[in-house]
């Protein structure tokens, strides 16, 4: 019998994924569980942007989009919003590329710059599938962990400790999945200075940028001139338009690699899909109140998690400022992070992902997301409340 490749062995199930599957599972074994694991809002898509997808598969929208990279009004679409939104110019024909989701496009632009054996530094909280998905394309996941004491700031003489010859892309995510962490100027700066001296590209995945607190918005690491040719923004739909199952994401940046994540692109996914397309369209380009809705109710949500986990004995949350995560912690605990997060399942039924998940050694963390219904964060608490004493 053949066997699948060397890099199956290297390669896991996303955990955030593989622990979302659980709680549902639990759920239709008819467990009380409150399943906090996925990243997704708990809203419905918009109905206008469901009443154009309709009207395209009506309109005959069903066969493959061409150009494959993504239909004119969408790459039009997708260049007003980054030069309105975040201060960058694009060619609509020429530095976008429209893919079946953000998580997609991360994978076409790491294989398109990635040769075998170059490094990427992908500060750390990460994103789970960074550092799997530079596995896959054949590079060296870096991890330059930063730790909530400091609040995962990010410093250039650290960062400079993990660059050799080979390193050849840092990845940054600004609201920051799982921390909710903003860049600040400073830390602008030092990725900038950063990507300067060592020729580096900058992953930008700007997915949750609309989802910013306190009224600051988020910054685009495109839009500081002297790195705008190095940057490429990742985007999609799936977060700010709660649009994670239309599978529709982009890659926006550099002519020439964003021409190779073409090429790969048709030669996999061949396009995204022509409804959803035309779906992205409505949502660019309608009306934001909604966008605007959902990210005020995102905001007295973590407001109410982070007083609840500081208010829970030997349990902490550090401050978030986007996204829809919490990511609290134990402040006192032998135990790892795996340990806390199966006996905040066993004991209290409630599903998150540990923190070793998102690259963290230090501290035993726990993601929540709080894109679930009040009620439902507020009994979570409660439960994890009560078994807290044997967390530590
Ligand atoms: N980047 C980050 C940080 C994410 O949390 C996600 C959510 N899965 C993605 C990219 C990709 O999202 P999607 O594939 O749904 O566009
Ligand atoms: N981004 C979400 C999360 O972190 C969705 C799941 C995934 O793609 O990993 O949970």
């Amino acid at each position: 019998m053949p066997s699948p490749t060397q890099l199956a062995k290297k390669i896991a199930k996303s955990p955030t994924i593989a622990m979302n599957d659980k709680a549902k599972q639990l759920a239709a074994e008819g467990h009380s569980v409150i399943g906090l694991a996925g990243g997704e809002p708990d809203f419905d898509t918009p109905p206008h942007i469901v009443d154009a997808a309709m009207k395209a598969l009506r309109d005959g929208e069903t066969r493959y989009a061409a150009p494959s990279k993504g239909i004119r009004p969408l790459l039009e679409a997708i260049a007003a919003k980054t030069e309105q939104d975040n201060g960058v110019r694009l060619d609509p024909m020429s530095d976008i590329i429209v893919t079946p989701g953000g998580k997609l496009a991360l994978f076409l632009v790491l294989q398109a710059m990635i040769d075998p054996g170059d490094e990427v530094l992908i500060p750390a909280p990460y994103w789970v599938s960074y550092p799997s998905i530079t596995t896959m394309v054949g590079g060296v996941p870096v991890s330059v962990e930063t730790t909530g004491a400091d609040n995962y700031r990010l410093q250039l003489d650290h960062l400079r400790e993990f660059i050799t010859p080979r390193t050849k892309a840092i990845t940054i995510n600004s609201p920051c999945n799982p921390t909710g962490h903003m860049l600040s100027s400073a830390e602008i700066e030092a990725v900038a200075t950063l990507a300067l001296e060592h020729d580096l590209y900058i992953i930008s995945d700007e997915i949750y940028e609309k989802l910013n607190f306190d009224g600051r918005p988020a910054v685009s690491l495109a839009s500081i001139p002297e790195i705008a040719d190095r940057v490429v923004i990742i985007n999609g739909m799936s977060k700010a338009y709660a649009m994670t199952g239309w599978r529709l994401g982009w890659i926006a940046g550099p002519t020439e690699l964003v021409s190779v994540a073409g090429k790969f692109n048709s030669q996999t996914a061949t396009s995204a899909a022509t409804f959803t397309q035309h779906a992205a369209v409505a949502a660019l380009t309608g009306p934001q109140d909604c966008v605007e809705m959902m990210r005020q109710s995102y905001e007295e949500r973590r407001n109410f998690m982070v007083q609840a986990f500081n208010d829970i004995p030997n349990m902490s949350s550090p401050d978030i400022e986007g996204a829809f995560y919490a990511f609290p912690k134990v402040n006192k605990t032998g135990k790892t992070s795996e340990e806390v997060a199966n006996i905040i399942l066993d004991e209290a039924v409630v599903v998150g992902v540990p923190g070793s998940a998102f690259g963290v050694t230090k501290d035993a963390h726990i993601r929540f997301s709080f894109a679930e219904d009040f009620g439902k964060l507020k009994e979570a608490v409660e439960r994890i409340r009560k078994i807290a004493d044997k967390l530590a």
